[in-house]
């Protein structure tokens, strides 16, 4: 796997999943971090925590960073490869987190919480917003989703995290998830579908 640096994640970029988990809809990007650790291969057994509550999956694209930032440099500069990937959230343990105004990371970041799929060549961001994603669960549509819904597109949570916090060569950006997130279970068999070709499956094993 390509050598990863910063793994920022866009929470709530989807109106609808804002609303679905009762959260307001943000008026600029809600970003997070995951440890490097997190990111897996999509493939094989996924094995995931089974005794901390309910293991939710967020369906995401996720873009790779190939230059530094500077101010006003736009996706289509910035960005060389995309994926799709789950954001895996230990959901109780986050409204625990929630409540107690503490930061998500131990919800968001144990090992294997960031499973990414191959990476694929960035086609820009006006044909990846053209384009529908999708996870399916056990042959089943769980998440259906496309960037022309984001609440902040590309180059603007790109401009956001490259002049806040910094963007380089090897961070990559899980950008949001859209609406339909829920548990998974043990043997569950997924799959991620980008522009109706599959691009990745794995089974869960929670331990
Ligand atoms: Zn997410």
């Amino acid at each position: 796997m390509t050598q990863v640096r910063n793994v920022y994640c866009i929470g709530r970029n989807y109106a609808l999943h804002a609303r679905e988990l009762g959260n307001e809809v943000p008026k600029e990007p809600i970003v997070f971090l995951k440890p490097t650790h997190a990111v897996v291969p999509f493939a094989g057994k996924l094995s995931l925590p089974g005794t901390a509550g309910e293991v939710h999956h967020e369906a995401e694209i996720v873009l790779r960073i190939a230059k530094r930032y500077e101010r006003g440099a736009a996706a289509d500069e910035l960005v060389d490869a995309m994926t799709l990937g789950l954001d895996l959230t230990l959901r109780d343990v986050q409204s625990a987190l929630k409540r107690d105004g503490h930061p998500w990371l131990a919800a968001k970041g144990f090992p294997n919480s960031a499973p990414v799929c191959p990476w694929m060549p960035f086609p820009g961001s006006a044909a990846a917003a053209a384009a529908e994603f999708e996870l399916r669960i056990n042959g089943k549509t769980a998440q259906r989703g496309c960037a022309k819904d984001m609440l902040f597109p590309f180059s603007r949570l790109l401009a956001f995290l490259g002049e806040r916090f910094g963007l380089d060569a090897g961070d990559v950006v899980f950008t949001g998830t859209p609406a339909g997130v829920g548990p998974l279970s043990s043997g569950d068999a997924l799959e991620l579908i980008w522009d109706g070709t599959p691009v990745g499956s794995c089974t869960v094993e929670l331990l």
